[in-house]
Protein backbone atom coordinates (compact mmCIF):
# COMPACT_ATOMS: atom_id res chain seq x y z
CA UNK A 1 0.00 0.00 0.00
CA UNK A 2 0.93 3.47 -0.52
CA UNK A 3 -0.13 6.80 0.86
CA UNK A 4 -1.86 9.04 -1.80
CA UNK A 5 0.03 12.52 -1.62
CA UNK A 6 -0.47 15.78 -3.17
CA UNK A 7 1.63 19.18 -3.62
CA UNK A 8 0.68 21.90 -1.19
CA UNK A 9 -0.13 24.94 -3.71
CA UNK A 10 1.19 27.84 -1.08
CA UNK A 11 4.27 26.18 -0.41
CA UNK A 12 5.38 23.37 -2.56
CA UNK A 13 5.64 20.88 -0.23
CA UNK A 14 4.50 17.38 -0.29
CA UNK A 15 1.78 16.37 1.69
CA UNK A 16 -0.31 13.06 2.46
CA UNK A 17 -4.15 13.10 1.97
CA UNK A 18 -4.73 10.07 4.16
CA UNK A 19 -6.12 8.18 1.65
CA UNK A 20 -4.17 5.19 1.00
CA UNK A 21 -3.84 2.28 -1.64
CA UNK A 22 -1.82 0.51 -4.24
CA UNK A 23 -0.72 2.42 -7.13
CA UNK A 24 -2.18 -0.30 -9.51
CA UNK A 25 -5.41 0.71 -7.63
CA UNK A 26 -4.66 4.47 -7.88
CA UNK A 27 -4.15 3.76 -11.75
CA UNK A 28 -7.80 2.48 -12.05
CA UNK A 29 -9.28 4.52 -9.72
CA UNK A 30 -11.80 7.07 -11.65
CA UNK A 31 -11.35 11.14 -11.46
CA UNK A 32 -12.30 12.10 -8.66
CA UNK A 33 -11.46 14.96 -5.80
CA UNK A 34 -11.58 15.37 -2.32
CA UNK A 35 -10.39 17.83 0.35
CA UNK A 36 -7.43 17.31 2.65
CA UNK A 37 -6.63 19.53 6.39
CA UNK A 38 -2.85 21.10 4.74
CA UNK A 39 0.02 20.17 8.03
CA UNK A 40 2.14 22.44 6.22
CA UNK A 41 0.10 25.67 6.18
CA UNK A 42 -3.07 24.73 7.80
CA UNK A 43 -4.83 25.25 4.82
CA UNK A 44 -7.88 23.06 3.38
CA UNK A 45 -6.96 22.16 0.08
CA UNK A 46 -9.12 20.86 -2.71
CA UNK A 47 -7.53 17.99 -5.05
CA UNK A 48 -8.50 16.14 -7.83
CA UNK A 49 -6.95 12.67 -8.60
CA UNK A 50 -5.13 13.46 -11.72
CA UNK A 51 -3.23 16.13 -9.33
CA UNK A 52 -2.41 13.08 -6.93
CA UNK A 53 0.09 10.30 -7.03
CA UNK A 54 1.06 7.27 -4.53
CA UNK A 55 4.14 6.96 -2.40
CA UNK A 56 4.78 3.68 -1.35
CA UNK A 57 5.42 2.88 1.92
CA UNK A 58 5.66 0.05 4.42
CA UNK A 59 3.54 0.52 7.20
CA UNK A 60 0.13 1.72 5.90
CA UNK A 61 -3.34 0.41 6.42
CA UNK A 62 -6.14 0.00 3.85
CA UNK A 63 -9.18 1.19 5.89
CA UNK A 64 -8.88 4.88 4.93
CA UNK A 65 -8.86 4.02 1.05
CA UNK A 66 -11.47 1.14 1.56
CA UNK A 67 -14.32 3.69 3.36
CA UNK A 68 -14.10 6.09 0.56
CA UNK A 69 -14.34 3.86 -2.20
CA UNK A 70 -17.36 2.40 -0.45
CA UNK A 71 -18.88 5.19 -0.19
CA UNK A 72 -18.20 6.06 -4.28
ZN1 LIG B 1 -1.02 23.73 2.20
Amino acid sequence: MGLVMIRCPQTGREIPTGFEMEISDFQRAPVFFSRVQCPVCACEHEWFAQDAWVCDSPDTTPSAWDAFVDRL
